[in-house]
């Protein structure tokens, strides 16, 4: 009898928790759109942030909610895209795959050191003091591998002195873009295979006595170009992509090699 009576308070108790339990997970439940575990299945969960996001969870429910477009993970590519596209019930939007592109090829044996540098082994660090890096040419790659670190993908080696990428492996996450302290890597479509090696925006002689390969100005390239895709502007050939035939009468032409065919 003595026992009795503790084990009708306990149970008491028990229902009287259990109730409050109950009430409040009806009161304080969080909506969860069903589309959020699917859409987060669907992406490959690189977690790189490529997408704009903190990671592939924030990225999901941005795209449940229509905040983001679906095809912003440049990880999961096509495949990704149609998968959130029959998900979501709009239409895939298929862009055109990019890839990062080094803007330099001024290797050990072809661009001039100013200095022997022996300080932090980090571009920022180096790009910081004085004349902005050991490379004589102040856009130049500086080959420490700020970029390489940042590349969540193993893409980018740094070989002779600079940062090469390797198109196989990037997916075109950009981290290495914001990463480079020398504003030398930009995102180009894969397919284009005719790109001007230099950032160089130095007067051309000023070019030649820093580098073997930068692009000097000279306006050779343009006047090969039948679709009229190349413009020199502060003394740099650039290439509009959309208007490139790839003909390579740009690369045959540029008497310092710096435009080339990858
Ligand atoms: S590309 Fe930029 S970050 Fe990468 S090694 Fe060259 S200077 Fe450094
Ligand atoms: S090379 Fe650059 S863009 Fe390509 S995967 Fe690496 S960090 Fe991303």
């Amino acid at each position: 009898m003595e026992i009795l009576f503790p084990i009708l308070i306990l149970s008491g108790l028990g229902i009287v928790a259990g109730l409050g339990l109950g009430i409040a997970s009806k009161v304080f439940a969080v909506e969860v759109d069903p589309k959020v575990p699917l859409i987060r299945d669907a992406l490959p969960g690189a977690n790189c942030g490529g997408c704009g996001y903190a990671g592939c969870d924030a990225y999901a429910k941005a795209v449940a909610s229509g905040e983001v477009s679906i095809d912003a993970c440049p990880v999961g590519g096509t495949q990704t895209i149609e998968a959130l596209s029959g998900i979501m019930g709009v239409e895939a939007e298929t862009k055109e795959k990019e890839v990062a592109f080094v803007m330099c090829h001024g290797t050990c044996d072809k661009a001039k050191e100013q200095y022997v540098y022996e300080g932090i082994h980090d571009c920022l660090e180096a790009a910081n003091i004085p004349g902005g890096g050991s490379k004589s040419c102040r856009y130049g790659c500086l080959g420490l591998g700020t970029c390489e670190r940042a590349c969540p993908f193993g893409a980018i080696d740094i070989i002779d002195g600079i940062a090469v990428i390797n198109e196989e492996k990037c997916t075109s996450c950009g981290k290495c873009v914001v990463a480079c302290p020398k504003a030398l890597i930009e995102l180009v479509p894969v397919k284009k295979k005719v790109r001007v090696m230099c950032h160089s925006e130095d007067k051309g002689k000023d070019v030649k006595q820093s580098c073997e390969v930068g692009c000097i100005g000279c306006r050779m390239c343009t006047k090969v170009c039948e679709p009229g895709a190349i413009t020199v502007t502060n003394n740099l050939a650039h290439i509009d992509y959309s208007k490139c035939t790839q003909c390579g009468n740009c690369v045959e032409k540029c008497p310092t090699n710096a435009i080339e065919f990858i």
